[in-house]
C-alpha cells in the first residue's frame, strides 16, 4: 500500500499488537494505516518452511495461557489447526543424561523456588519493594544452574536481572498449544486485511503541532493519533525518535529490557528413531546449555531453544554458531552417530535483528512498574502497545495483540 498524507491513525509496527490494533480499528470510521519497516507482518512471529515438509517458527511458537488466548479464536476463524499435545518440556526422553529421579529432584527445587518467588512476591507488595528473582535461590542448591536455564528460555535472561514483581504478575494458564501451520503464518494471515504499509521505517514522530509528523523511509505523513508498538529495546534506544522527546517512555522502555531467546532447526536422518514430541536437556548442571524439542508435530527435525547470555555469546560466534552447539549438545546425549543424521536448516538471531533487537522483554528489578509507564498514553494523541505493556500476558503474542486493541480502544473511547 502507498502512503497517504494523512490518516487519522497512524499504528507503527505490523507483529502481533499493530495487527491487533489494526483489527479493532476496522469498521471505526476513522482512517488507519499500520507502519512496518520489514518486508512482512508478524514481526517477532515468522514461520518459515526450513524444508520440504519443515514448517519452523523462528520465534513464537507456543499459544501459552491457550484457554486464555485471543489467537485460538481466530485460529478458528482462519481455518488454522491447532495441535493440543501437551509440551513435553518436563520431560527427558530415553531417561538419557538426566534420569528419572535426578528429574524429579530438580522439579522438586524448581516447584519450591515457584513458591519461595510467589510467596514473597506477595509480601514485597504490600511494601512496594521488589528485589532479583535469584535472591530466592535456595543458597548452594545444586539445581541453581539448571532453575537459571529455565529463566533464560522464559525470561530470555538470567534470575539475577528479573524482578521478581513482574515474575510474579505474569499470568500461566500452564495450558499450552500450537499451530500446525506455524505461529508466525496465522499472524501473517491475520494481517492479510489489514491496511499495511511495508518497508517503511519511522525515524521521527514529531508530536509538537497540532497534526502528528511522522518521518519515514517512504516520505511522511501526518495523523490525528498514533499506536507505537515496537519493541522496548527500539525505544530505550531512541531508533525511533520523538519530538519532543518522551524520556518518561524511555525510561520505562529502559526498565524493560528484551531478553534473548534463539532457536534453531536440525534436519533428522532417520527420524522414526526418536519419539514425536519428545524433549532432551543438553547438559544438567549448567545454565549454558540448550533445550530440545524433539520431532515436533512428528516432523523429521530437532529444534533447539538457547536463552540468555549464552544465546547472546552464540550470536555473537556468528552464523551457524547455535546450530553447532545443539549438534554437539544433541551426539553428547545420544551418541555420535547422530553426528551424521543431523543437518543444520535455519537458526534465528533475534538479537542481530535490528527491529527487534532482542526476543522478549522482561522488568529489571525495581522496574515492575514500568509496564504501566509505557503503556499509558501521552496528550490524547500518542498510544503505546506491544508485548511489553501487557500487564499480565507481557513476552507473549497474544498478550502483544491485546494490547493492540486495548490502545485502539483507548483512542475510539476518545471519539
Ligand atoms: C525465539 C522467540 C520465541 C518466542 N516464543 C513465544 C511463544 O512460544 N509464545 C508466545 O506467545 N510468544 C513467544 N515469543 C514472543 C512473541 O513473539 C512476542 O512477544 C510478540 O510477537 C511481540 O509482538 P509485538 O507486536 O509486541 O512486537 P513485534 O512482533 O516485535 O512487532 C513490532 C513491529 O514493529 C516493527 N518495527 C520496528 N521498528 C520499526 C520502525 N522504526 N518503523 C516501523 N516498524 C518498525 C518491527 O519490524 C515489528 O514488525 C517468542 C519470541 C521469540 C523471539
Amino acid at each position: 500500500m502507498s502512503l497517504p498524507s494523512e490518516v487519522d491513525v497512524a499504528v507503527i509496527g505490523a507483529g502481533a499488537a499493530g495487527l491487533g490494533a489494526a483489527h479493532a480499528l476496522e469498521n471505526s470510521g476513522l482512517s488507519a494505516i499500520v507502519l512496518e519497516a520489514r518486508g512482512r507482518a508478524g514481526g517477532r512471529g515468522h514461520t518459515i518452511m526450513a524444508a520440504p515438509g519443515i514448517t519452523f517458527d523462528l520465534g513464537c511458537g507456543w499459544l501459552h495461557s491457550a484457554d486464555k488466548n485471543s489467537f485460538v479464536q481466530i485460529a478458528g476463524q482462519l481455518n488454522f489447526e491447532i495441535d493440543k499435545t501437551r509440551p513435553p518440556w518436563r520431560e527427558q526422553s530415553f531417561d538419557t543424561g538426566f534420569p528419572r529421579q535426578e528429574r524429579a529432584d530438580f522439579i522438586r527445587a524448581l516447584d519450591a523456588f515457584y513458591e519461595r518467588a510467589e510467596e514473597a512476591a506477595r509480601e514485597l507488595k504490600k511494601s512496594g519493594d521488589d528485589r532479583a528473582a535469584s535472591t530466592y535461590l535456595e543458597p548452594g542448591n545444586r539445581w541453581n544452574p539448571m532453575i537459571d536455564a529455565l529463566s533464560t528460555y522464559i525470561n530470555g535472561s538470567e534470575l539475577d536481572t528479573v524482578s521478581i514483581l513482574d515474575m510474579d504478575a505474569y499470568e500461566d494458564s500452564e495450558i499450552n498449544w500450537r499451530v500446525r501451520r506455524g505461529y508466525g503464518a496465522l499472524m501473517a494471515a491475520y494481517g492479510a486485511r489489514c491496511p499495511l504499509a511495508l518497508n517503511t521505517q519511522v525515524t521521527l514522530i514529531d508530536h509538537s503541532g497540532k497534526r502528528v509528523r511522522i518521518e519515514t523511509s517512504q516520505g511522511t505523513l501526518f495523523a490525528g493519533k498514533v499506536i507505537v508498538t515496537v519493541p522496548t529495546n527500539l525505544i530505550a534506544d531512541e531508533s525511533i525518535r520523538f519530538h519532543p522527546a518522551l524520556p518518561a517512555k524511555a525510561d520505562a522502555a529502559r526498565g524493560l529490557p528484551l531478553g534473548l531467546a534463539d532457536k534453531v532447526v536440525l534436519a533428522l536422518d532417520e527420524p522414526e528413531a526418536l519419539p514425536k514430541d519428545g524433549n532432551l536437556r543438553g547438559a544438567t548442571m549448567r545454565t549454558a546449555m540448550g533445550s530440545f524439542h524433539l520431532r515436533p508435530f512428528g516432523q523429521a527435525c530437532i529444534e533447539g531453544y538457547f536463552g540468555g547470555s549464552f544465546a547472546d555469546a552464540l550470536e555473537n560466534s556468528g552464523d551457524g554458531a547455535l546450530a553447532a552447539e545443539a549438534i554437539d549438545e544433541i551426539v553428547a546425549l545420544l551418541g555420535s552417530d547422530f553426528r551424521r543424521k543431523l543437518r543444520p536448516l535455519a537458526e534465528s538471531r533475534w538479537a542481530h535483528d535490528p527491529f527487534a533487537r532482542g526476543s522478549y522483554s522482561h522488568a529489571l528489578p525495581g522496574h515492575a512498574g514500568a509496564r504501566a509507564v509505557l503503556a499509558s498514553p501521552v496528550d490524547g494523541r500518542l498510544f503505546f502497545a506491544g508485548e511489553a505493556t501487557s500487564p499480565n500476558f507481557f513476552s507473549t503474542a497474544h498478550g502483544a495483540r491485546d494490547s493492540g486493541e486495548r490502545a485502539a480502544g483507548e483512542i475510539l473511547a476518545t471519539k
